[in-house]
């Protein structure tokens, strides 16, 4: 079966800060392989990927404290420069960039498909005004973004704004918008996330770090929502990607529904954006 990942996160590993180095390096992997080469070096990436049975993933900048400011929308579209493998998906931080909306310009030019948005580990308002001008730019390019929620993984950060629900007035404002809750809000919130995926059309959610039983829950209860289940591994957090496709290939999810979360969920929308994407380009704006 065909398998798109919405979430993989590259780097340069010597630049991450400490903690994250050692958070990269906690989970086991498959023989022979080298975290640090996997997640600095695209050809290393795309063959223990397509060695795996992905055919796309999406790649995510973090230009924040974690990463020492080093993955930003540019590193991320030179990973992904010349090979249509790699989705770049930028991000923008109101902290760090003085100017969001000239920062989304850039990465338009760039070829920057979706955002990924960090406002816990970042320390921003979500709903400040710059980031507000910015998710109408997205809506317009018809780029989907992400928002990280549930609790963060990352030292000294806010915890704040990682409850889906409290991105309601932001969805219901910007309709077009393709919203991401990335981890649906893992562990506390899952059931916020299903309520929003199941209520909003243009809310989808992602399964970085949520475990395969997990997933049969959200199903068992809300089972309109399997039209908005992304498969998301977190690579390199996920640690050996065989084992975690075996427990989710494994776990009885019916085969139709796993097809939707593995490979066609994501590709509606990602094909969705290059037809936009081509209407804007002809319009020249
Ligand atoms: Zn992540």
């Amino acid at each position: 079966m065909k398998i798109v990942d919405f979430h993989v996160h590259v780097g340069k590993f010597g630049l991450l800060r400490e903690d994250i180095q050692g958070l990269l390096n906690k989970f086991p992997f498959e023989k022979n392989i080298d975290v640090k080469e996997i997640f600095s070096n695209p050809s290393a990436l795309k063959s223990y990927l397509q060695k795996q049975g992905v055919s796309q993933a999406v790649i995510l900048a973090e230009c924040g404290p974690g990463t020492n400011f080093s993955i930003d929308s540019q590193m991320i579209a030179d990973f992904a420069k010349e090979d249509s493998f790699f989705i770049p998906f930028g991000n923008i931080n109101p902290n760090y960039h003085k100017d969001p909306g000239a920062e989304w310009e850039h990465g338009h030019k760039i070829g920057i498909r979706g955002y990924k948005f960090y406002p816990a580990d970042h320390g921003f308002d979500p709903f400040c005004d710059s980031m507000m001008a910015v998710y109408d730019k997205c809506e317009k390019a018809a780029q989907p973004i992400m928002f990280h929620t549930g609790l963060t993984a990352q030292r000294d950060t806010s915890q704040r704004f990682i409850n889906p629900i409290e991105y309601r007035n932001l969805v219901e404002s910007h309709s077009d918008l393709r919203i991401i809750f990335a981890h649906g809000g893992k562990p506390n919130w899952y059931n916020e996330a299903l309520k929003m995926a199941a209520e909003y059309e243009n809310v989808y959610l992602d399964t970085a770090l949520v475990p395969p039983e997990e997933i049969i829950e959200w199903l068992n209860y809300r089972p309109e929502i399997k039209h908005k289940i992304l498969f998301a591994s977190d690579l390199p957090v996920s640690g050996s990607y065989s084992v975690l496709l075996k427990s989710l290939l494994s776990a009885g999810i019916d085969e139709d529904v796993l097809e939707l979360i593995l490979n066609k969920n994501a590709e509606r929308i990602l094909s969705h954006d290059n037809e936009h994407q081509l209407v804007i380009e002809t319009e020249d704006l």
